[in-house]
């Protein structure tokens, strides 16, 4: 159960995590590990002791591998240095420091219980003790604990991988006091950034329980209605609303060991009698012959599907071969599964196609065995959906979208498909279903809070501290909250941006063009926004409550006018947004950024203008222009010319080709941080600037900001001349872009960008040293932009990337 923040006082963390031990530097040890790194949290992390070289050799290696997993579970590839490694033989005393023990060894009870004894004589005596396992009991682990240590044990179930997967799962036993889960979840929501769910001690927890039981649902199904995979994934993932890889694809992904141990989970740990679906749990005969095959997913290049060359095959059971796959769905229930709910389900459960009745079929299912399980593995339908969304990546939990279809025709559905025997179980829905509150209301979740099926009563969410920090926590459908859409004092609002406040004392400026793009009208409503700022408030915040910060400058919007006028429309359209960054920059009130995703091109530029950045872990800046044959023409360029000069000032060395190398390589080659660590290496954070690990937690975070800049008497920067490195560092640029090109590493169209690029941050034609404005440079940076407009290769890439999405090389 998600919670809210009521109340005054603090919304800081009071729970004070100094250092945290992890144990098992497997799979999950080792990622778990990786993201305390990147949430700057002190970490050890142990394992057993190697048997043969050095003592740390299983934590060294698994520490090494963490540098190559994909995708990065580190923020940026040299912090795996900063995990401190251990072993139980050595270096128990590193316990005592810790106020946090996260065990994630081998899904053994006795090997767990083992060393709950050999770690207790050390463990701190205030430390929280949480147990990764996602299969076992928490109360039978906790069983075997010292008197001493009980009411601090509990469970933290992560997701793998840990640092992309917002859910975290916090399990209590009858003996685990509640400060310490309150204690706990306010590091994990705050500290980690991650979306907390309370589970009931029941076998696989909240998201796996259905999301398992739902995969193996899905796979009888498949085998009812006789589809081929790719068809399933084709209906079960976007279209679906679910995770883009579909059903057998994700199982790929995962790993079908994995899966299977899962499903053996399920199997030993369940019963008929525990679970009605029981029967569903076998497992099924094509995954039992991939396993036999030793196909198991993506890490052995083979398991559902198998790629040969370009080809992408998909395995066939009565073959037990590979055949070739890519086969789609039928169009037409792609077109019902954009219908609005109540209508969609209607459509689906009367469809006669095969296609259609396996989508209704699963759909039911997914309420069925939730509705039947709710009462025992959750404590309200909140948790459930949560669990879905943020474990299962769907964009509705079953709860939620049974609700919106219509909680009594729905519900009237499952009956009758339970009485005609189309059903996994013919176990009943629960009476709550059909009478009562949820009746009444249509549906579990409403304004008063989710539907508690032992106490009958719709529950708020918890009321903890750090929920203040989230002013627009995610809401479930059917819940009551704020939304950012329309909460606080509209002062301006059109069809591109809102101009807000929610206290008056700072504004807050939010974009709601398509990916957030900077048109022309754009830059106005953001002039606008910092007029009014200056005028009536302490600070100005960009911030929307919907990802990403910014896909960049709207290149679509400027082509009308580029192809009536010619290249000056262009030319102005530049100019007004580089007038617009400057505007950001020398607001006499702060301009905080509030980044969250993707900051690209003329959202990277935003940033860089304002007077501070508040990002999000997982955002993702850069100045990407080169990719459609451009070069940053708002200021980016500028910027990096002007921040190797600030640089080189601080320091001894005074050539400022050194400070620049970085700055332009990354503009050249396109790059883009993997995270808000990575995206300040590359010089579009400052160290000054604030990484947020809860992407909840932005605006708050960034009106702070904005109130101290303000109260700390704010001005903004002097506007003042500075050094540039001249025609003979261009030249030596030139240089070494004449040997990528000879050598075929770069297209002679990429060579001429990179050496426009070149020019502007250099400063064009003039001797090293000399001193230039921003102006001065941005003239170079629009000229630039302005020939490449013209060039039959940029528009070949810009065509490119507007029909597919893909880059062109030429
Ligand atoms: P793993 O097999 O990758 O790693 C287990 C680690 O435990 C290894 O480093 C091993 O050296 C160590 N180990 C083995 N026997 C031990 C013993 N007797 N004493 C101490 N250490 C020992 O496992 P994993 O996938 O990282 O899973 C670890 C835990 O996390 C399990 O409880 C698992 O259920 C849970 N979990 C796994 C996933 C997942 O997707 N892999 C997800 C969530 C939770």
């Amino acid at each position: 159960m998600a919670a809210s923040g009521e109340g005054k006082g603090p919304a800081a963390p009071r729970f004070n995590v100094r250092k945290v031990a992890v144990l098992g530097a497997g799979v999950m040890g080792a990622q778990i590990a990786a993201h305390l790194v990147n949430v700057k949290v002190p970490v050890v992390l142990f394992d057993l002791p190697a048997k043969e070289g050095p003592k740390n050799g299983i934590v060294t290696k698994a520490v090494e591998g963490l540098k190559k997993l994909k995708p990065s579970p580190l923020g940026v590839p040299e912090d795996a240095a900063l995990i401190q490694p251990a072993n139980y033989e050595e270096h128990l005393g590193l316990l005592a420091d810790c106020d946090l023990v996260i065990e994630a060894i081998a899904e053994r009870m006795d090997w767990k219980l083992d060393l709950y004894k050999k770690i207790a004589p050390h463990v701190a005596s205030h430390a929280i003790v949480a147990s990764n396992t996602s299969g076992l009991s928490i109360t039978k682990l906790s069983e075997a604990l010292p008197e001493a240590m009980k009411p601090r044990f509990c469970g933290i179930h992560f997701f793998n991988p840990p640092r992309y997967m917002y859910l975290v799962e916090l399990i209590a036993t009858p003996t685990t006091k509640p400060q310490i889960l309150d204690d706990l979840e306010t590091f994990v929501t705050s500290g980690l950034g991650k979306g907390v769910v309370r589970a009931k001690d029941t076998p696989n927890f909240i998201a796996n329980r259905v999301g398992i039981a739902g995969m193996l649902g899905t796979m009888r199904e498949v085998e009812k209605f006789g589809l081929t995979f790719d068809v399933v994934d084709d209906l079960t993932g976007k279209k679906l609303g679910r995770a883009s890889s579909g059903t057998f694809r994700t199982a790929d992904v995962v790993g079908l060991d994995t899966m299977a141990h899962v499903i053996k989970t399920l199997q030993d740990t369940l019963s008929p009698e525990t679970d009605p679906f029981y029967g569903s749990f076998g497992t099924p005969e094509v995954l039992k012959t991939l396993l036999e095959q030793g196909n198991l997913g993506q890490k052995t290049r083979a398991g559902f599907y198998k790629k040969v060359g370009r080809d992408i095959l998909r395995f066939d059971l009565a073959r037990k071969d590979y055949v070739p796959g890519g086969e789609k769905a039928d169009e037409v229930y792609g077109r019902m599964l954009k219908k609005p709910a109540g209508e969609r389900l209607k459509l689906l459960r009367n469809a006669t196609g095969a296609q259609g009745q396996f989508l209704w079929a699963i759909l039911r299912n997914s309420f069925h065995y939730a509705a039947v399980h709710l009462a025992t593995i959750a404590e309200t339908a909140r948790d459930v959906d949560q669990a879905m969304r943020w474990g299962f990546g769907m964009k509705q939990g079953p709860f939620e979208l049974w609700q919106e279809a219509g909680w009594l025709q729905v519900a009237q559905w499952i009956q009758e498909d339970i009485a005609a025997g189309k059903t996994l179980s013919d176990a009943p829905l629960p009476e709550w279903v059909f009478k009562g509150p949820v009746a009444e209301a249509g549906g579990v979740h409403t304004a008063e809070g989710s539907f508690n099926p032992t106490t009958g009563k719709f529950e708020p969410r918890r009321v903890l501290p750090v929920y203040r920090r989230q002013l627009f926590p995610e809401l479930l459908r059917g819940e009551a909250g704020p939304r950012f859409e329309t909460a606080g004092t509209t002062v301006h609002e059109d069809r591109n941006l809102r101009i807000w406040t929610l206290d008056q004392e700072v504004l807050i400026v939010s974009l709601k063009t398509k990916m957030h793009t900077i048109s022309p009208e754009v830059c106005e409503g953001l002039q606008q926004a910092i007029e009014i700022a200056e005028k009536d408030y302490q600070g100005l915040v960009v911030w929307s409550g919907d990802e990403p910060f910014s896909a960049g400058a709207d290149l679509e919007s400027t082509l009308p006018a580029f192809i009536a006028v010619g290249v000056t429309a262009i030319e102005d359209a530049e100019g007004f947004m580089q007038q617009t960054m400057l505007r950001l920059r020398y607001a006499s009130v702060p301009v905080v950024s509030a980044i969250r995703g993707l900051a690209l091109g003329g959202g990277c530029e935003l940033g860089l203008y304002s007077a501070k950045r508040v990002a999000a872990m997982e955002s993702y800046i850069g100045l990407v222009e080169v990719g459609v044959g451009l070069v940053p023409g708002a200021g980016g360029l500028t910027y990096i010319a002007r921040r190797a000069a600030e640089n080189a000032a601080t320091s001894t060395d005074k050539d400022l080709l050194k400070f620049l190398t970085e700055g332009f390589t990354a503009a050249a080659m396109a790059k883009v941080g993997t995270s808000a660590l990575e995206s300040r290496k590359l010089g579009y954070l400052l160290d000054s600037d604030i990484v947020v690990p809860n992407k909840d937690e932005l605006l708050y975070v960034a009106l702070q900001q904005a109130k101290s800049l303000y109260d700390s008497g704010y001005r903004p920067p002097h506007k003042r001349m500075f050094p540039v490195a001249g025609r003979s560092a261009k030249a030596t640029i030139q240089g070494q872009l004449v040997n990528l090109r000879d050598g075929g590493f770069a297209s002679q169209h990429d060579f001429h960008i990179a050496s426009l690029i070149a020019n502007v941050v250099t400063g064009g034609d003039v001797d090293a040293g000399t001193l230039v404005t921003e102006e001065y440079l941005m003239t170079l940076e629009r000229r630039a932009f302005c020939e490449l407009v013209q060039h039959p290769k940029t528009q070949e890439r810009i065509l490119g990337m507007l029909s597919t999405g893909k880059p062109v090389r030429n």
